[in-house]
């Protein structure tokens, strides 16, 4: 199968399960992830259409960055303190952001460099010990801890449940996801409340997020195949 085949069947796929919801598909954004994957598959998503990418380390995603300007990036990795910086720069969202610290290193240097940044906030909703993200008790305290952060812009959260082989697990998670941001949007928690942005899918799980109200999906292995261990 290639990239451009994979990408059609997604993109169908997202038609057919939001159609079957009642959903318009043009809510749902598909962000490719492609962590560890070469420039020249990068370049064959995009030469098929792909507009919006997704990256989990710094490093690697600067040299794609930098060589692939129209296109959107979004950091999806954990941010260490002493990388936000370069995240700050790079990214046209980070959708990792899980604690004030963070988000205050950010804000400093988006100062700095006068820019404005679309943030997610990460939330640990199963509570694993094993995950990033805030707990989800914690969510709307973080929330309104950063609204003096003035160049930072949460527009949703953003999470990765633990792993399930029962769809009604994951899918519990997912709609816990969705009425954890309808409490913070009634609590004007968000940049835009009438709004707000819900990353959660992926490969296997990608059809029931769009189910529980995902409005962005984020799918690496179905686009480009298992990733090389580099
Ligand atoms: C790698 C990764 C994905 C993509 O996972 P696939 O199973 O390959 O679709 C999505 N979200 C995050 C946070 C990831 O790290």
């Amino acid at each position: 199968m290639s990239i451009t085949t994979n990408l059609q069947n997604i993109q169908n796929a997202i038609a057919t399960t939001a159609h079957s919801c009642g959903r318009d598909p043009a809510d749902i954004k598909l962000l490719a992830v492609s962590k560890r994957h070469s420039k020249e598959s990068i370049q064959e998503a995009i030469d098929a259409g792909q507009l919006h990418f997704g990256e989990n380390y710094i490093q690697e995603a600067q040299e794609k960055c930098i060589a692939f300007k129209d296109v959107a990036f979004h950091f999806i990795g954990h941010v260490q303190s002493n990388k936000a910086k370069l995240a700050a720069e790079l990214f046209s969202m980070v959708e990792t952001v899980d604690r004030l610290k963070l988000a205050k290193v950010l804000n400093k240097h988006l100062e700095k460099i006068d820019k404005d940044l679309d943030i997610l906030i990460q939330v640990n909703i199963g509570k694993d010990p094993k995950k990033y993200g805030v707990d989800p008790d914690e969510t709307a305290a973080l929330l309104q801890s950063i609204q003096p952060l003035s160049r930072i812009r949460p527009k949703g959260l953003m999470t990765m449940p633990p792993f399930s082989t029962d769809p009604a697990v994951t899918r519990s998670y997912f709609k816990a996801l969705r009425l954890l941001s309808i409490d913070c949007a009634d609590k004007k928690l968000f940049y835009d409340n009438e709004n707000v942005e819900l990353s959660m899918g992926m490969s296997h799980d990608f059809k029931i997020a769009i189910e529980e109200g995902s409005t962005s999906i984020r799918v690496g292995t179905a686009i480009f195949g298992e990733r090389p261990n580099i």
